[in-house]
């Protein structure tokens, strides 16, 4: 392979995808013309993740009446699982309690516990509170 030249400024001409406009920009990854449009776009992506969920629903409608095809059957069971799996980690966070002082915690101790131990055990790291150290 031949060594690429070193990388100057290079100049990018690009389309905004919102508006048409055509602009140029020495930044690679930008791709809207304005911030405007990339206010736009984000506002365009949260509808169509809105649109996404009532597009779930209906999946669960029709699968409650058995109208679902094969596939949709499959993109509704990944969903669910996906859901459920946010569910147990939230009950999982909830319920528990710190082993030393019975705080609810979502640790095996609460940080001041830990802290008090100044240790950890196996696979027990605290995830939020790691600078005891
Ligand atoms: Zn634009
Ligand atoms: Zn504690």
């Amino acid at each position: 392979m031949i060594a690429a030249p070193l990388p100057h400024q290079k100049i990018y001409e690009r389309v905004c995808p919102v508006c048409g406009a055509a602009f140029a920009t020495t930044v690679p990854v930008q791709k809207y013309c304005s911030p405007s449009c990339t206010a736009k776009r984000r506002k365009l992506r949260a509808h169509q993740r809105y649109l996404k969920k009532i597009r779930q629903a209906e999946l669960a409608d029709r699968q409650a009446q058995q109208h679902l095809t094969p596939s949709e059957a499959r993109q509704l069971a990944i969903h669910k699982k996906i859901e459920q799996t946010r569910q147990q980690n939230r009950e999982a966070a909830a319920s528990r309690r710190c082993c030393d002082c019975g705080k609810p915690t979502n640790n095996y101790r609460c940080a001041a516990c830990w802290r008090k131990r100044g240790r950890y055990e196996l696979g027990e790291e605290p995830a939020n509170d790691a600078c005891f150290f």
